[in-house]
């Protein structure tokens, strides 16, 4: 389906609601029934039609149908936010002395989840480099049960050769989910190139205006059934309909806004390569990108974060240059209007803080919806003071 129908269209029926442009917010917790066993059949399958919010919603419905519909998928889950949809999926797929692998450093609440949770529940985690098929092939032992991929990460934008990690996997009958974040469905897909969940935080692009919180798991519907009867309904972390209902705003414009990052990123990529203070860059669309030709087969485009080092690697620098722009803003998260900086100094405690390790002094950038012209000067003059 075009995309556009995706957007505009997909799963909104306005003749039931007044012919009404922007869909309702059906903020009810409740549905009633007038037969005793329609509401029989709700119990049996609640899947099946609308028995209490905490399963199926109207206004998440039209949601996750276009959410499964941009990403090929057949199903959709929406949640609270990316963090508890990537904590169902896996807690869905797996048992008591399973061992998962695991892309090196997942986002932090993964890794809290494999490093914390899981052992708790005699899960194992290895965590590879996965960049070669090699190193998924070599970590592989018998009780392996699933494969946690990342693909870019989005701190140093490693990605993992999907294709053939999803295939050797479906080999040895083993599941995978990716995240995929960085790219969104419009930059990649992951279910097309043989990953059984796809997964995005929807509080990053597609809501698009750091205003809500949200996390989609896109599947077959047979597992994503598996998880909504069980994880889904237990954890009780599925969206609420104003969030859902601000999710589909946000989607009318992801195409424009992505667009428009992607255009800016490469003027402010272009202006930081070139700075005489500015020491390295990390971008997976820049030539120089060690998986740059990966990149550029299994992603469409490359968004708007990116990470550099300062030809200074002191920490007071890394400090001075983030706290000297004026109108880049400092915080976690990204995809929002606002472009953001981090520096990994700040989740370092200073004594430990090693100027000989690079990734210490990484500085994050996201790209938002200004104007380049705009932050490229913020830039300048803050990399002026160090
Ligand atoms: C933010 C983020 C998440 C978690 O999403 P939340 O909506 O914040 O829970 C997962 N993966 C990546 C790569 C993220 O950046």
């Amino acid at each position: 389906m075009d995309i556009s129908q995706i957007i505009n269209e997909l799963g909104e029926d306005r003749e039931e609601y007044f012919h009404a442009v922007a869909p309702p917010i059906i903020q009810t917790s409740n549905f009633i029934f007038r037969r005793v066993a329609d509401l029989t059949k709700a119990f049996e399958d609640e899947m099946g039609g609308y028995l209490y919010s905490r399963g199926l919603n109207p206004t998440v419905d039209i949601l996750r149908k276009k959410l499964a519909e941009l990403d090929g998928a057949e199903d959709c889950l929406v949640f609270n936010n990316g963090a508890a949809a990537i904590f169902a999926a896996v807690l869905a797929n797996i048992k008591s002395g399973d061992h998962i692998v695991s892309v090196a450093k997942p986002y932090t609440w993964v890794q809290r989840m494999f490093d914390v949770i899981l052992p708790r529940f005699n899960v194992t985690v290895t965590y590879i480099d996965g960049t070669t098929i090699e190193n998924w092939r070599n970590a592989t032992k018998a009780n392996t049960t699933f494969f946690y991929l990342e693909s870019p990460n989005s701190w140093d934008f490693a990605l993992q050769p999907v294709q053939k990690v999803a295939a050797f996997a479906q080999s040895k009958g083993i599941t995978t989910l990716l995240d995929n974040s960085y790219c969104t469905p419009l930059y990649q897909k992951p279910i097309d190139m043989g990953i059984d969940m796809a997964m995005q935080t929807a509080t990053k692009y597609i809501g698009g205006h750091s205003d809500t919180l949200g996390g989609v798991l896109c599947g077959s519907h047979a597992m994503i059934k598996k998880i909504f009867d069980s994880e889904y309904l237990n954890i009780g972390s599925g969206i609420q309909p104003f969030n859902a209902w601000l999710l589909i705003r946000g989607l009318r414009t992801l195409p424009a806004r992505i667009d428009r990052i992607k255009k800016t990123t490469r003027e402010v990529v272009q202006y930081m390569k070139q700075h005489p203070k500015v020491a390295s860059l990390l971008f997976p669309f820049d030539e120089t990108f060690p998986q740059y030709e990966l990149a550029r087969q299994q992603m469409k485009g490359a968004c708007g974060l990116f990470t550099f080092t300062l030809k200074s690697s002191k920490r007071e620098d890394i400090v001075r240059f983030c706290e000297s722009l004026q109108h880049i803003m400092m915080a976690v998260s990204w995809g929002g209007h606002e472009s953001l900086v981090i520096p990994r100094c700040a989740g370092i405690k200073p004594e430990d803080f090693n100027p000989v390790n690079k990734e210490h002094c990484y500085i994050r950038m996201y790209v938002g919806l200004e104007d380049a012209d705009y932050l490229i000067k913020d830039l300048g003059q803050a990399l002026e003071k160090i």
